[in-house]
């Protein structure tokens, strides 16, 4: 059986792999897993390939008797949201219990930040939560085996337009925060929305919020005119000129579906992930009277740590994943949790990666301790990472680990979580498989540049060796 769903949903090259016919057959799998009579939120993102597959998945669908919503062009944390909430548009403003499953699934067709010739369909549990993998699997052997239960011509679905999921997320976000005193500090913001679906709530959260905002690429635009979606120092050049020229208190540009977000500060720097995860972290744990949990993978900067207790909460560490991240948070009740790409997520809101819920939340602790945002910055330590990578056949991939495991389990500090982290006065080396690459990525992160490089530089020799050898 060949494995259909990846770290994100499946994903592919439009009207190639990632096909109608491919999405017909989804929407049969997702419909046949459910129950005829039962309803699916869909939506996309701004790729011109979205109105073709949501066709295709819709038909799927309506086939199994499943009755589809359908969104439009939303951000992913958009939809999950709406799943979440649940509710008939006529029922707006009316908050249904978390995991009402009024919605039985939710289907959001994007490729995130891949280029614009890119697709994919991620699906969604009615707790607005990414799928589960064991209901994938289910889903999988019902695509693979083309077990699909269709339904007598008089009980076929029915589709609705769902028109509000855009602005109840946008009021969704603003009960979270404190509006007073965020519209009393009149910011003045540069967004970027990548040409992608954040357009469509980003501008209007920031303006509901009182602050001057200057839009770049915030027309929905599925060819990426403005850049690709990847909020790389690369693709946000303009936003860095522009937040100087302007004068702005800070920039922030979304990926193209909207949960993941990149910030500049009020000096004009590029603010890798990392920081603004590190910065955030602390402050939530500074507003909660100085405790609580954060939750991140074990690649993330120790600069989360270090800033986290010294603000006296803690750290728990998961493999990588924002899915991964988002249920332990939930098991444990953490007050934030994140990674280091700018993916943050929010339990008071969704535990799911949400950019404008960041950026939210972002301007509310500038607004709230009166500080810049490079000064706020100015509290977070340095992170030095390093990150280089080393091919490696698949086959040979679990037995190379484990002897490099093996190796450092007398000397010094191992930490199996994912992959073989190994920690040294310096620092620590995390080498960990790619899940769809025949390679290891190697991450060092210590107290210097040169620490860090020699960490990564020295793991990958003694990597190499092993792979020569078993
Ligand atoms: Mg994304």
């Amino acid at each position: 059986m060949g494995k259909l769903f990846g770290t994100n949903g499946v994903r592919g090259f439009a009207n190639q792999d990632m096909n109608a016919e491919l999405a017909l057959k989804l929407g049969k799998s997702l419909g046949s897993f459910l129950k005829p009579g039962e309803r699916v939120l869909v939506g996309t993102d701004t790729r011109t390939s979205g109105p073709m597959l949501k066709a295709a998945l819709t038909a799927g669908l309506l086939a199994t008797g499943v009755e589809v919503h359908d969104a439009g062009v939303v951000p992913t944390p958009a939809l999950q949201y709406k799943v979440k909430r649940g509710g008939s548009g006529a029922q707006r403003g009316v908050d249904e219990p978390a995991g009402s499953s009024y919605y039985a699934a939710g289907a959001v067709i994007t490729a995130s930040h891949n280029p614009p010739e890119f697709n994919g369909i991620k699906f969604i549990d009615p707790d607005g939560t990414e799928m589960h993998h064991t209901k994938e699997d289910a889903i999988e052997d019902l695509f693979f085996n083309d077990r699909f239960r269709l339904v007598p011509w008089a009980q076929l679905g029915h589709v609705a337009v769902m028109p509000n999921v855009n602005e109840e997320y946008v009021e969704g976000i603003l009960a979270k925060v404190d509006v007073q005193a965020i519209r009393a500090r009149k910011l003045k913001v540069v967004l970027d929305t990548s040409n992608g679906a954040g357009g469509l709530t980003a501008p209007y959260l920031l303006q509901r919020l009182g602050c001057h905002v200057i839009t770049l690429n915030t027309q929905p635009d599925g060819t990426f005119p403005g850049h690709n979606s990847e909020p790389t120092p690369d693709n946000v050049k303009d936003l860095v000129q522009s937040v100087t020229a302007f004068g702005a208190d800070l920039g922030v540009v979304q990926d193209g579906d909207a949960d993941r977000c990149v910030f500049v500060d009020d000096q004009g720097n590029y603010v890798y992930g990392d920081r603004t995860l590190t910065l955030m972290a602390g402050q939530a744990v500074a507003m909660n009277g100085g405790k609580g949990t954060v939750v991140t993978p074990v690649s993330s900067s120790s600069i989360v740590e270090q800033y986290v207790k010294a603000k006296g909460g803690s750290v728990t560490y998961t493999r990588v994943g924002a899915p991964i991240v988002a249920r332990k948070m939930m098991e444990i009740k953490a007050l934030i949790g994140g990674e280091e790409n700018g993916g943050l997520i929010w339990p008071e809101f969704q535990y799911c990666r949400d950019a404008s819920m960041t950026l939210a939340k972002v301007v509310e602790v500038i607004a709230k301790t009166g500080k810049s945002f490079s000064q706020l910055l100015g509290e977070v330590p340095v992170a030095h990472v390093y990150k280089t990578k080393v091919t490696c056949p698949d086959n040979k991939k679990v037995a190379a680990l484990d002897a490099l495991a093996k190796a450092h389990a007398k000397g010094g500090k191992v930490d199996l979580t994912d992959g073989v982290k190994i920690f040294s006065d310096d620092g620590w080396v995390l080498v960990r498989p790619s899940g769809t690459e025949p390679i290891y990525r190697i991450f060092a992160d210590a107290k210097s540049p040169e620490a860090a490089k020699r960490l990564a530089e020295s793991s990958k020799s003694e990597i190499e060796q092993i792979i020569s050898k078993v």
